[in-house]
């Protein structure tokens, strides 16, 4: 039809256009049974104290395995969560889930794991989530201390004396704040040094580079730097080479996380319930 108009280009397009419009409507239609139906699970992604090299938290990473779709990507599903106001059921499931799980593999394997657990900004808007968080966290009796929820810049910017009230009656529950993704969004470190935090996640796009580029370790250090003067630990994300790592732990980053160091995986993946401490 478009092709009656002039150029297959535009037919393609369209072709196109449609098909994810449908993908889509007929996604945000199935996961509103997801839950309920237990296709969503947690994966959980090592994160490694840098000095020790051990296995010191978890991040869990939240995965769709859709009947018909097979694995949906967290980049694809949360945002459908999040425009139809299913974030916050998914979001309360996912910290049950994850809270029960690592609270387990500590159990089991007597260790002082701690667990990451992505906030999405509508999350922070919910009068619910303090109560979700309580509740996931005397359900599994994972101590509070071995909980730090990651929340990105935007989520802070967009209403930051809010945001501040929320992240404050938090911590009052006595778990740690992360900011993730960082230097991908609009903040600085000197705003967000008046916000009740423990841990700066420096993004991905940062290390990936890393190597080719001197400036690049110029501003890494200077992040480093000056989380550092204002008591936060540091996170490096996407760590993919031993090169990278060694880059990382000069520049004195206190934790990293990427493929290099552990792919996200299944709880039993990595700390398998037969197996002894390690
Ligand atoms: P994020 O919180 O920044 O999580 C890190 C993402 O980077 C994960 O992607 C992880 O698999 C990926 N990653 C880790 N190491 C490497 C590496 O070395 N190289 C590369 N290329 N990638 C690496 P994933 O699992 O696809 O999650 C994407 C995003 O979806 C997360 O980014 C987070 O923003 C969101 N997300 C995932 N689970 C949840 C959740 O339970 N709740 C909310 N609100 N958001 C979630
Ligand atoms: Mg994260
Ligand atoms: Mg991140
Ligand atoms: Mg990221």
């Amino acid at each position: 039809k478009a092709k009656a108009h002039g150029g297959g280009r535009c037919a393609f397009f369209d072709v196109d256009l449609r098909k994810r419009v449908q993908r889509h409507m007929v996604l945000e239609q199935d996961l509103r049974h997801a839950v309920r139906r237990e296709q969503l699970w947690v994966a959980f992604q090592p994160v490694v104290d840098l000095r020790t090299e051990s296995t010191v938290a978890v991040e869990g990473l939240l995965r769709w395995w859709h009947p018909l779709h097979g694995a949906v990507s967290p980049g694809e599903f949360i945002p459908l969560a999040e425009e139809s106001d299913l974030i916050n059921p998914i979001g309360a499931h996912m910290l049950r889930e994850a809270t029960s799980r690592v609270a387990a593999a500590r159990e089991r394997h007597d260790l002082d794991l701690h667990l990451n657990a992505n906030l999405s900004p509508r999350q922070l808007e919910d009068p619910r989530l303090q109560d979700h968080v309580q509740q996931a966290l005397a359900e599994s009796g994972l101590p509070s201390h071995a909980l730090c929820l990651e929340i990105t810049e935007n989520a802070i910017m967009q209403d930051p004396e809010a945001a501040t009230r929320v992240l404050t009656a938090l911590r009052e529950l006595g778990i740690g704040l992360a900011i993730d993704d960082f230097g991908t969004g609009y903040s600085s470190l000197a705003q967000l040094r008046r916000l009740p935090l423990d841990i700066v996640k420096i993004d991905r796009t940062f290390i990936t580079d890393l190597g080719s580029s001197d400036e690049l370790e110029v501003i890494v250090a200077g992040i480093v730097a000056m989380a550092h003067a204002i008591g936060l630990g540091v996170v490096a994300e996407g760590i993919e080479t031993a090169a990278q790592l060694a880059i990382i732990r000069d520049l004195g980053c206190d934790q990293g996380q990427g493929y290099y160091l552990g792919k996200p995986a299944p709880m039993d993946w990595l700390f398998p319930p037969t197996a002894g401490r390690r």
